[in-house]
């Protein structure tokens, strides 16, 4: 689950980490007021307006902007609020419809009193699941887009392994500080964001937590000026304060819908949909698409109990995607039984009526070859296999 900029900064806060303070408004009377807080706050009449969506790269599309006085606070509340903003991480990129902004954050001027004495860095943490560990990604170069940093200046992108057993250990915050090259009390500073960092990090069950800009202003105070946090799914029920964080309009409708019949549905840009039971072999059937000349529009997990129910709201979800031309069906009955599921095929089928595509089954394990059957006899626009190769040369061939 993904949160906004000024959830992430909340949880920041409660632990301890300097974040860039700022108030939410959903309408530019609430920004005015927010507007007078903060400037009373810091005692600054210059605040940033900044759009609250799901997606970085919102300084690029006009989605952060200064505003000196309360005039031009109005005008940029009036124009960011409600606008489509597009960025290169909304869906499409900059060519798509963008995003509508129906939030925005009022927050200080970080960068006061001395914009060139600021220095802008990157700091990120995430799991290396290969290393089983922890790592703390960061950078002197912060402000950018950290995979072109990365590209282009790989020496100047750090990582430091935590091991999730032993925390972060103190020589290792130092060291990172030591690394982004600051002194005296920005290093201690930094220190201690780092450190407060992990702990928000695991304390939140997250799994990311990126900090593009981490500022260290004018003052030698280091703030989290971006934040940009996703919190791992399955131990969201250990935190129902987070929890209630979700906005589900920052979504993808379709798999909020999915969610709903408790399929685990991701969209993809290709044209294959898949409807499979058990991750593994979704992930393995996305694999055979791909060497056959396909590609997936999505992967869908119908989990274990595969009736005709839910394959008929799994159907459903697969065929709102426009771009679905084909649709492979990959079940392996082990606790369910192949015929079950293909008797839930052809109900689900007939009962939806007008199916456009073509649908490829492949069912495998107990009673498959009576499920074969059933389909085969069926006299729908059904194909069945046996083998998965085979189910994926019906694909190519439907797709030809
Ligand atoms: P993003 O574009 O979605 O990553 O949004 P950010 O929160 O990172 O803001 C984009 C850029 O706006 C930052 O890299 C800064 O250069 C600028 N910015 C953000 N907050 C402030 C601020 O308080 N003062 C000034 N002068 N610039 C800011
Ligand atoms: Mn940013």
């Amino acid at each position: 689950m993904n949160l906004h900029e000024y959830q992430g900064k909340e949880i920041l806060a409660s632990y301890g980490v300097k974040i860039q303070k700022g108030k939410i408004a959903t309408t530019v009377e609430e920004a005015v007021a927010a507007y007078g807080d903060i400037v009373e706050d810091s005692g600054n009449d210059v605040v940033v307006v900044k759009a609250q969506i799901h997606a970085g790269g919102r300084g690029k599309g006009g989605g952060v902007k200064l505003a000196k006085n309360e005039k031009e606070l109005r005008e940029h509340a009036g124009n960011i609020l409600g606008m489509m903003l597009k960025t290169p991480q909304t869906p499409g990129g900059i060519e798509g419809p963008g995003k509508l902004v129906r939030k925005i954050l009022i927050a200080e001027d970080s960068y006061a009193p001395d914009f060139d004495a600021c220095k802008e860095y990157y700091v990120s943490i995430l799991m290396d699941r290969e290393r089983r560990q922890n790592v703390v990604i960061y950078s002197t170069e912060g402000g950018m887009n950290i995979e072109e940093v990365a590209e282009a200046t790989p020496h100047l992108v750090f990582k430091e392994y935590i091991d999730p057993t032993l925390g972060m250990l103190p020589f290792q915050s130092r060291k990172i500080a030591f690394n982004l090259g600051l002194s005296g009390s920005a290093f201690k500073d930094m220190v201690k964001f780092i450190t407060n960092l992990y702990k928000a990090f695991v304390g939140s069950d997250a799994s990311l937590f990126e900090i593009n800009p981490c500022l260290k202003s004018a003052n030698d105070e280091i703030i989290a000026v971006d934040t940009k946090v996703s919190l791992d799914d399955n131990a969201l029920f250990r935190h129902p304060d987070l929890a209630v964080m979700r906005d589900v309009l920052e979504e993808d409708p379709t798999e909020v819908e999915a969610k709903e019949y408790g399929l685990n549905y991701v969209n993809l840009d290709g044209n294959v949909g898949c409807m499979v039971n058990g991750a593994g072999l979704a992930m393995a059937t996305m694999d055979i698409i791909k060497l056959s000349g396909g590609a997936p529009a999505n992967f869908l997990d119908v989990g274990g109990t595969a009736d005709a129910a839910r394959v008929e709201s799994a159907f459903r979800i697969i065929l709102k995607d426009p771009a679905v031309k084909a649709i492979l069906i990959n079940i392996f009955g082990g606790i369910v039984r192949c015929d079950r599921v293909a008797q839930g095929i052809v109900d689900a089928y007939k009962s939806m009526g007008n199916i456009r595509v073509p649908i490829i089954v492949r069912l495998q394990g107990t009673n498959a070859e009576i499920a074969k059957k059933l389909i085969d006899e069926s006299g729908l626009e059904v194909r069945s296999a046996i083998l998965l190769q085979e189910a994926a040369d019906l694909v190519s061939e439907v797709l030809a």
